[in-house]
């Protein structure tokens, strides 16, 4: 069996509705990371999310990269986007339980790291559960201990655009890698993952409903969404 948590990453767009409604009819729960500044100028994107039972966690202010950033700048983005969050969950009438935290881009600030990992640490945001994630890099790049939500599998989705010569194919190649050269295979026997995917206007313009593709393919193939857990 297969199991996979899903991630979705830059909401607010205008399609995070019609994602939200494809998840609530599969009957998927994801955690889907708002970027503050987006999330200000619509709140009622996330506030659907929310009230649909998904997570919405913090993916920092203005999308920055970590490593170009001082340890007080990040700790102003994350902040900054908590307090949007804040506004957002009270707007959708319902109790904030859980604070998961992804860096943009994976970026995990570079020779700030331990830095803002103790700054997570200790400003208790929630951890995603992954003691089921067999992957021995997992654990040897010390993943298992950082608080933030990184991922095993990345659709890499968002790479097709007007010449930039991935597309479509590539992520179904991507889907049925059973070697690949980071991540973990996504449709190996017992694989148990934290799927990245975005949404993104921009993809959808070019691939229609491109998440249903995907998700509806990864049900097809047994793959078990599990509901977003902590540790
Ligand atoms: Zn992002």
């Amino acid at each position: 069996m297969i199991q996979a948590m899903l991630t979705i990453d830059d909401i607010p767009s205008k399609n995070t509705r019609s994602i939200t409604d494809y998840l609530t009819e599969n009957g998927i729960r994801a955690i889907l990371f708002a970027v503050g500044e987006k999330a200000e100028q619509d709140p009622d994107s996330c506030a659907y999310a929310i009230q649909h039972g998904m997570i919405v966690g913090n993916h920092s202010y203005s999308h920055p990269h970590f490593s170009d950033l001082s340890v007080e700048e990040g700790i102003r983005e994350i902040e900054k986007c908590e307090a949007v969050l804040d506004r957002v969950y009270e707007m959708a009438g319902t109790k904030r339980v859980f604070r998961p935290f992804r860096f943009p881009y994976g970026d995990k600030g570079g020779k700030n790291k331990e830095a803002l990992q103790t700054y997570l640490r200790e400003n208790r945001f929630s951890k995603v559960k992954d003691t089921q994630i067999p992957y021995s890099w997992w654990h040897e790049n010390g993943l298992d201990q950082d608080i933030d939500t990184l991922w095993t599998f990345d659709f890499a989705e968002y790479n097709i655009r007007p010449g930039s010569g991935f597309t479509l194919t590539d992520v179904w190649n991507r889907i049925r890698d059973m070697d690949p050269r980071s991540g973990g295979a996504l449709l190996a026997p017992e694989g148990r993952h934290i799927l990245l995917l975005h949404a993104h206007d921009e993809t959808d313009e070019l691939v229609p409903g491109y998440y249903r593709l995907f998700l509806d393919e990864l049900q097809k193939k047994k793959v078990e969404f599990v509901k977003p857990a902590f540790l």
